[in-house]
């Protein structure tokens, strides 16, 4: 039996059977849904999967066969979609360690370009040879270039950096893994008024961890798209590295909270990894 929740917990699932075909997805829309360079799903029989909590989850179709699913409180994304009488799983989502590991990335095609592969699993421009599911276009990316612009997955909220980055991380603690239902959250991080907000603001929620000093996950209400971070009370902005459309000047530096590491990711980079968290 396997078990996911979403960051507040008000969204929970079990389901029956081992989960199928685990892989690393780059396209545009998981980039922007999750708010990280790749999401990883898998596929779980649609015979014995429960999901608790299914009035709170928001629902914004990304194809007419893909309706992606989100905790409309902490904007967790959840499972919802069926296809094919199977469920798309966001495997950061798991408590549980599922046994089966990823076995290919897909839609590289759509892959950023500061973000390198650096395992061995076989690369698939899009699907997986043999599923023949339509491939849809990328979302479009303004035409202009002018500096380093991002948009939830709607695009509703826009948002540009402007200022100069401290740093940029990949975070593996527990609360990111659920919080971006992804291997861990890869973040930008800034003096606060580096960036700026220009649409969609009145868009933004946000959700804080109650235990918690700091954490708090911010996104856009009507697609869960993942969104830059003010944090006045220590004078930053974490911007979600998967919710930029132009490059975005910079790229992850380090690994932290590897000692929370999900059982099912390997870390294949040669970026230095630290068991905890690292001082700004
Ligand atoms: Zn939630
Ligand atoms: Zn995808
Ligand atoms: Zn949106």
């Amino acid at each position: 039996m396997q078990h996911g929740r979403c960051l507040c917990g008000d969204v929970e699932w079990t389901a029956e059977g081992p989960l199928e075909r685990m892989t690393h997805c780059h396209c545009s829309r998981c980039r922007k849904a999750h708010g990280t360079p790749f999401a990883t799903y898998a596929f779980a029989p649609g015979a014995g999967f429960r999901l608790r909590g299914a009035e709170n989850v928001t629902r914004y179709a990304t194809s007419p066969a893909f309706v992606r699913g989100f905790c409309g409180r902490c904007g967790s994304v959840v499972p919802s979609a069926a296809l094919d009488g199977r469920l798309a799983v966001p495997i950061g989502s798991l408590t549980t360690d599922p046994g089966v590991r990823p076995v290919a990335h897909v839609f590289v095609a759509s892959k950023l370009p500061w973000y390198e592969i650096t395992d061995g699993l076989p690369q698939h421009a899009t699907f997986e040879p043999g599923d023949d599911a339509p491939v849809l276009d990328d979302l479009p990316v303004p035409p202009v270039p002018r500096g380093r612009r991002g948009s939830c997955l709607c695009g509703e909220v826009r948002f540009v950096l402007e200022g100069t980055p401290v740093t940029a991380r990949n975070c593996h603690c527990s609360r990111c893994r659920l919080a971006r239902s992804a291997a861990h959250a890869a973040n930008v991080i800034a003096p606060q008024d580096a960036v700026r907000i220009t649409q969609g603001a009145d868009q933004v929620a946000s959700y804080k961890i109650p235990d918690a000093r700091f954490f708090t996950q911010t996104f856009c209400r009507t697609c869960g798209g993942k969104v830059p971070r003010h944090d006045a009370g220590r004078g930053i902005v974490v911007t979600p590295l998967g919710a930029f459309d132009d490059a975005p000047g910079t790229r992850p530096e380090m690994h932290i909270f590897v000692a929370s590491k999900a059982p099912w990711f390997a870390i294949t980079d040669d970026l230095p990894q630290h068991a905890a968290g690292v001082p700004l």
